[in-house]
Protein backbone atom coordinates (compact mmCIF):
# COMPACT_ATOMS: atom_id res chain seq x y z
CA UNK A 1 0.00 0.00 0.00
CA UNK A 2 1.04 3.72 -0.03
CA UNK A 3 2.87 5.47 2.53
CA UNK A 4 1.06 7.90 3.64
CA UNK A 5 2.34 10.57 6.33
CA UNK A 6 0.27 10.01 9.08
CA UNK A 7 1.70 11.87 12.49
CA UNK A 8 3.44 15.36 12.55
CA UNK A 9 4.64 16.81 15.54
CA UNK A 10 6.78 19.72 16.23
CA UNK A 11 6.30 19.83 19.90
CA UNK A 12 7.68 22.89 22.01
CA UNK A 13 6.86 22.99 25.82
CA UNK A 14 4.08 20.85 27.39
CA UNK A 15 2.07 22.44 29.83
CA UNK A 16 1.77 19.64 33.35
CA UNK A 17 -0.18 21.04 35.83
CA UNK A 18 0.83 24.48 36.01
CA UNK A 19 4.17 24.43 35.65
CA UNK A 20 5.62 24.64 32.29
CA UNK A 21 8.48 21.68 31.78
CA UNK A 22 10.22 21.63 28.54
CA UNK A 23 9.98 18.11 28.09
CA UNK A 24 9.84 17.72 24.26
CA UNK A 25 12.16 20.17 22.64
CA UNK A 26 11.38 20.41 18.53
CA UNK A 27 10.83 16.82 17.81
CA UNK A 28 9.28 16.61 14.53
CA UNK A 29 8.66 13.37 12.94
CA UNK A 30 6.12 11.71 10.56
CA UNK A 31 4.67 8.60 11.64
CA UNK A 32 4.09 6.15 8.24
CA UNK A 33 1.67 3.76 7.69
CA UNK A 34 2.02 0.78 9.03
CA UNK A 35 5.54 0.95 10.22
CA UNK A 36 6.88 0.39 14.02
CA UNK A 37 8.79 3.94 14.66
CA UNK A 38 10.06 2.97 17.90
CA UNK A 39 11.39 5.93 20.61
CA UNK A 40 14.25 4.94 22.73
CA UNK A 41 16.53 7.11 25.46
CA UNK A 42 16.68 6.84 29.14
CA UNK A 43 14.31 7.55 31.65
CA UNK A 44 13.29 11.56 31.66
CA UNK A 45 14.34 12.01 27.88
CA UNK A 46 10.60 12.88 27.22
CA UNK A 47 9.63 9.56 25.22
CA UNK A 48 6.46 9.03 27.21
CA UNK A 49 5.99 13.15 27.29
CA UNK A 50 6.04 12.90 23.15
CA UNK A 51 3.69 9.67 23.13
CA UNK A 52 1.35 11.05 25.16
CA UNK A 53 1.49 14.51 23.24
CA UNK A 54 0.69 12.22 19.91
CA UNK A 55 -2.47 10.86 21.83
CA UNK A 56 -3.86 14.31 22.60
CA UNK A 57 -2.94 13.53 26.66
CA UNK A 58 -1.07 16.54 26.89
CA UNK A 59 -1.55 19.64 24.74
CA UNK A 60 1.48 20.72 23.03
CA UNK A 61 1.81 24.54 23.00
CA UNK A 62 3.93 25.07 20.50
CA UNK A 63 3.92 22.69 17.37
CA UNK A 64 1.06 20.59 16.08
CA UNK A 65 -0.22 17.25 15.57
CA UNK A 66 -1.39 15.89 12.15
CA UNK A 67 -3.22 12.88 11.58
CA UNK A 68 -4.16 11.78 8.12
CA UNK A 69 -3.21 15.46 6.74
CA UNK A 70 -5.95 16.85 9.31
CA UNK A 71 -4.47 19.22 12.12
CA UNK A 72 -6.03 17.33 15.21
CA UNK A 73 -3.98 18.62 18.34
CA UNK A 74 -6.49 22.06 18.57
CA UNK A 75 -9.83 20.18 18.25
CA UNK A 76 -12.47 20.42 20.84
CA UNK A 77 -13.26 16.64 22.81
CA UNK A 78 -16.75 16.35 20.43
CA UNK A 79 -14.37 16.58 16.96
CA UNK A 80 -11.55 14.50 18.38
CA UNK A 81 -13.87 11.87 19.14
CA UNK A 82 -13.40 10.01 15.34
CA UNK A 83 -9.70 9.84 16.15
CA UNK A 84 -10.38 8.87 20.02
CA UNK A 85 -11.58 5.45 18.16
CA UNK A 86 -8.35 5.57 15.29
CA UNK A 87 -6.06 5.89 17.77
CA UNK A 88 -5.52 4.12 21.00
CA UNK A 89 -2.58 3.91 23.65
CA UNK A 90 -0.96 0.70 25.70
CA UNK A 91 0.72 1.72 29.16
CA UNK A 92 3.17 -0.06 30.89
CA UNK A 93 1.18 -1.04 33.87
CA UNK A 94 -1.75 -3.07 32.85
CA UNK A 95 -3.10 -2.48 36.69
CA UNK A 96 -3.24 0.92 36.72
CA UNK A 97 -4.55 0.87 33.45
CA UNK A 98 -7.84 -0.83 33.86
CA UNK A 99 -10.57 -0.20 35.84
CA UNK A 100 -10.19 -2.38 39.04
CA UNK A 101 -14.40 -2.04 39.73
CA UNK A 102 -14.74 -3.37 36.48
CA UNK A 103 -15.20 -6.62 34.93
CA UNK A 104 -13.57 -7.88 31.60
CA UNK A 105 -16.45 -7.43 29.86
CA UNK A 106 -17.30 -3.97 31.17
CA UNK A 107 -14.14 -2.84 30.36
CA UNK A 108 -14.37 -3.91 27.07
CA UNK A 109 -17.94 -3.30 26.22
CA UNK A 110 -17.55 0.15 27.46
CA UNK A 111 -15.67 2.08 24.59
CA UNK A 112 -18.04 0.09 22.06
CA UNK A 113 -20.87 1.48 23.38
CA UNK A 114 -19.74 4.85 23.81
CA UNK A 115 -18.26 4.96 20.10
CA UNK A 116 -21.20 2.69 18.41
CA UNK A 117 -24.91 3.85 20.23
CA UNK A 118 -26.18 2.05 17.13
CA UNK A 119 -24.51 -1.08 17.78
CA UNK A 120 -27.11 -3.97 19.10
CA UNK A 121 -26.22 -5.95 22.22
CA UNK A 122 -25.14 -9.32 20.27
CA UNK A 123 -23.20 -7.26 17.89
CA UNK A 124 -21.44 -5.63 20.96
CA UNK A 125 -20.76 -8.47 23.13
CA UNK A 126 -19.45 -10.54 19.61
CA UNK A 127 -17.05 -7.94 19.24
CA UNK A 128 -16.08 -7.91 22.60
CA UNK A 129 -15.49 -11.91 22.42
CA UNK A 130 -13.77 -11.65 19.01
CA UNK A 131 -11.27 -9.29 20.35
CA UNK A 132 -10.59 -11.42 23.73
CA UNK A 133 -10.09 -14.73 21.29
CA UNK A 134 -7.21 -12.62 19.21
CA UNK A 135 -5.34 -11.66 22.13
CA UNK A 136 -5.72 -15.15 23.83
CA UNK A 137 -7.89 -14.51 26.92
CA UNK A 138 -10.88 -17.16 26.66
CA UNK A 139 -13.85 -15.07 26.40
CA UNK A 140 -15.51 -17.38 29.57
CA UNK A 141 -13.17 -14.87 31.67
CA UNK A 142 -15.49 -11.91 30.90
CA UNK A 143 -17.29 -11.43 34.05
CA UNK A 144 -13.88 -11.59 35.76
CA UNK A 145 -12.42 -8.65 37.58
CA UNK A 146 -8.68 -7.50 36.03
CA UNK A 147 -6.95 -8.39 39.60
CA UNK A 148 -8.02 -12.18 39.19
CA UNK A 149 -6.15 -12.12 36.18
CA UNK A 150 -1.84 -12.75 35.65
CA UNK A 151 0.09 -9.35 34.53
CA UNK A 152 0.61 -10.85 31.66
CA UNK A 153 -2.92 -11.76 31.08
CA UNK A 154 -4.00 -8.14 32.31
CA UNK A 155 -1.90 -6.38 29.41
CA UNK A 156 -3.57 -8.64 26.83
CA UNK A 157 -6.86 -7.10 28.47
CA UNK A 158 -5.86 -3.71 28.14
CA UNK A 159 -4.74 -4.87 24.36
CA UNK A 160 -7.73 -5.87 23.58
CA UNK A 161 -9.14 -3.14 24.99
CA UNK A 162 -6.68 -0.59 22.35
CA UNK A 163 -8.21 -3.03 19.69
CA UNK A 164 -11.73 -3.40 20.46
CA UNK A 165 -12.42 0.01 18.63
CA UNK A 166 -10.56 -1.51 15.49
CA UNK A 167 -7.82 1.26 15.62
CA UNK A 168 -4.93 2.34 12.66
CA UNK A 169 -2.78 3.61 15.14
CA UNK A 170 -1.48 2.33 18.88
CA UNK A 171 1.11 4.25 20.76
CA UNK A 172 2.47 1.91 23.06
CA UNK A 173 4.67 2.95 26.17
CA UNK A 174 6.89 0.50 27.61
CA UNK A 175 4.06 -2.15 27.18
CA UNK A 176 6.45 -4.68 28.12
CA UNK A 177 8.27 -3.52 30.72
CA UNK A 178 6.37 -4.25 33.68
CA UNK A 179 5.90 -7.85 33.19
CA UNK A 180 8.43 -10.79 33.95
CA UNK A 181 10.56 -11.56 31.64
CA UNK A 182 9.23 -14.94 30.96
CA UNK A 183 5.58 -13.56 29.30
CA UNK A 184 7.66 -10.62 27.64
CA UNK A 185 8.22 -12.24 24.25
CA UNK A 186 4.91 -13.25 24.22
CA UNK A 187 3.06 -10.17 24.66
CA UNK A 188 5.86 -8.90 22.00
CA UNK A 189 4.66 -11.40 19.65
CA UNK A 190 0.83 -10.81 20.49
CA UNK A 191 1.52 -6.73 19.38
CA UNK A 192 3.56 -8.07 16.18
CA UNK A 193 0.54 -10.64 15.41
CA UNK A 194 -2.27 -7.86 15.66
CA UNK A 195 0.31 -5.11 13.94
CA UNK A 196 0.42 -8.00 10.74
CA UNK A 197 -3.64 -8.79 10.95
CA UNK A 198 -4.70 -5.11 11.07
CA UNK A 199 -2.16 -3.26 9.32
CA UNK A 200 -1.65 -1.54 12.06
CA UNK A 201 1.06 1.47 12.99
CA UNK A 202 3.25 1.72 16.18
CA UNK A 203 4.62 4.41 17.79
CA UNK A 204 6.30 1.63 20.35
CA UNK A 205 8.08 3.10 23.54
CA UNK A 206 11.11 1.30 25.17
CA UNK A 207 14.18 1.63 27.07
CA UNK A 208 14.83 -1.97 25.64
CA UNK A 209 17.64 -1.87 22.63
CA UNK A 210 17.11 -5.53 22.21
CA UNK A 211 13.21 -5.33 22.01
CA UNK A 212 13.53 -2.39 19.71
CA UNK A 213 15.95 -3.75 17.47
CA UNK A 214 13.97 -6.76 17.01
CA UNK A 215 10.47 -4.87 16.13
CA UNK A 216 11.53 -1.41 14.40
CA UNK A 217 11.37 0.27 10.83
CA UNK A 218 12.85 2.93 12.21
CA UNK A 219 13.77 4.55 15.69
CA UNK A 220 14.43 7.71 17.34
CA UNK A 221 16.62 8.62 19.73
CA UNK A 222 15.73 11.03 22.23
CA UNK A 223 17.83 12.89 24.57
CA UNK A 224 16.32 15.38 27.31
CA UNK A 225 13.16 16.02 24.99
CA UNK A 226 15.03 16.34 21.83
CA UNK A 227 15.90 14.55 19.05
CA UNK A 228 19.57 12.74 18.75
CA UNK A 229 18.76 10.36 15.91
CA UNK A 230 16.32 9.04 13.56
CA UNK A 231 17.03 6.84 11.50
CA UNK A 232 16.04 2.95 10.13
CA UNK A 233 16.64 -0.02 12.73
CA UNK A 234 19.33 -1.50 10.48
CA UNK A 235 21.36 1.40 9.99
CA UNK A 236 20.57 3.03 13.67
CA UNK A 237 22.40 -0.75 14.87
CA UNK A 238 24.52 -0.95 12.53
CA UNK A 239 25.87 2.16 12.40
CA UNK A 240 25.04 5.14 14.60
CA UNK A 241 26.03 8.25 14.28
CA UNK A 242 25.46 10.43 16.95
CA UNK A 243 27.78 10.08 20.03
CA UNK A 244 24.83 9.27 22.49
CA UNK A 245 23.17 6.89 20.06
CA UNK A 246 26.32 5.03 20.07
CA UNK A 247 27.02 5.24 24.08
CA UNK A 248 23.25 3.66 24.53
CA UNK A 249 24.51 0.32 21.88
CA UNK A 250 27.98 0.22 23.76
CA UNK A 251 25.96 -0.40 26.89
CA UNK A 252 24.23 -3.71 25.37
CA UNK A 253 26.05 -6.64 25.66
CA UNK A 254 26.71 -8.06 22.21
CA UNK A 255 25.88 -12.13 21.52
CA UNK A 256 29.27 -13.57 21.32
CA UNK A 257 30.77 -10.55 21.09
CA UNK A 258 32.48 -7.53 22.76
CA UNK A 259 30.55 -5.20 24.14
CA UNK A 260 30.88 -2.71 21.53
CA UNK A 261 33.51 0.44 21.75
CA UNK A 262 34.32 2.29 24.15
CA UNK A 263 31.99 5.47 24.53
CA UNK A 264 31.89 6.18 27.61
CA UNK A 265 28.38 7.61 29.22
CA UNK A 266 29.18 8.78 32.58
CA UNK A 267 27.20 12.00 34.68
CA UNK A 268 23.56 12.25 35.71
CA UNK A 269 20.98 13.15 32.99
CA UNK A 270 20.60 16.66 33.74
CA UNK A 271 16.47 17.98 34.92
CA UNK A 272 14.60 19.07 31.41
CA UNK A 273 13.57 22.39 33.92
CA UNK A 274 17.04 23.81 33.22
CA UNK A 275 18.20 22.19 29.92
CA UNK A 276 22.40 22.84 29.22
CA UNK A 277 23.15 25.85 26.86
CA UNK A 278 24.22 24.25 23.55
CA UNK A 279 23.78 20.65 22.85
CA UNK A 280 21.74 18.95 25.48
CA UNK A 281 24.40 16.24 25.49
CA UNK A 282 27.54 17.88 25.70
CA UNK A 283 28.45 17.32 29.77
CA UNK A 284 28.40 13.41 28.84
CA UNK A 285 29.63 13.56 25.58
CA UNK A 286 33.56 12.70 24.72
CA UNK A 287 33.42 14.31 21.46
CA UNK A 288 32.18 17.27 22.92
CA UNK A 289 34.27 20.79 22.15
CA UNK A 290 33.43 24.75 22.45
CA UNK A 291 30.72 24.92 20.27
CA UNK A 292 28.98 22.21 21.69
CA UNK A 293 28.67 23.99 24.72
CA UNK A 294 27.02 26.54 23.23
CA UNK A 295 25.06 26.10 20.18
CA UNK A 296 22.23 23.76 19.52
CA UNK A 297 23.13 21.15 16.60
CA UNK A 298 20.58 21.40 13.82
CA UNK A 299 19.39 18.22 12.51
CA UNK A 300 21.03 16.98 9.53
CA UNK A 301 20.22 14.61 6.84
CA UNK A 302 22.73 12.22 5.79
CA UNK A 303 23.06 10.60 2.49
CA UNK A 304 21.85 7.23 3.94
CA UNK A 305 18.48 9.00 5.14
CA UNK A 306 19.70 9.26 8.97
CA UNK A 307 18.70 12.05 10.51
CA UNK A 308 21.27 13.59 13.15
CA UNK A 309 21.74 16.25 15.56
CA UNK A 310 25.46 17.02 16.07
CA UNK A 311 28.61 19.45 15.33
CA UNK A 312 30.88 16.51 15.42
CA UNK A 313 29.03 14.36 12.54
CA UNK A 314 28.55 17.93 10.77
CA UNK A 315 31.52 19.06 11.05
CA UNK A 316 33.14 15.27 9.73
CA UNK A 317 34.86 14.68 12.67
CA UNK A 318 32.65 11.96 14.37
FE1 LIG B 1 28.65 15.70 21.44
FE2 LIG B 1 28.81 18.16 20.44
FE3 LIG B 1 27.62 16.23 19.03
FE4 LIG B 1 26.46 17.23 21.21
S1 LIG B 1 26.89 18.34 19.32
S2 LIG B 1 26.64 15.11 20.67
S3 LIG B 1 28.24 17.59 22.51
S4 LIG B 1 29.78 16.33 19.63
MG1 LIG C 1 8.21 6.66 30.62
Amino acid sequence: GSVIDQLRFTGGRIHRRKTVVKAVNSVSLDVQAGETLSVVGESGCGKSTLARTVMGLYRPNKGEIHYRGARIDNLSSHRMLPYRTKMQMVFQDPYASLNPRMTVRQILEEPVRFHNPNMNRDEVSDRVAEVMRQVGVDPVWATNFPHEFSGGQRQRISIARALVLDPEFIAADEPIAALDVSIQAQILNLLMDAQEQRGLTYLFISHDLSVVEHISNRVLVMYLGCVCELASAKELFSNPKHPYTRALLSAIPKLGGKAGGHVKLSGDVPTPINLPTGCVFHGRCQYADERCSREIPKQHTLANGTVVACHGVEEGRI
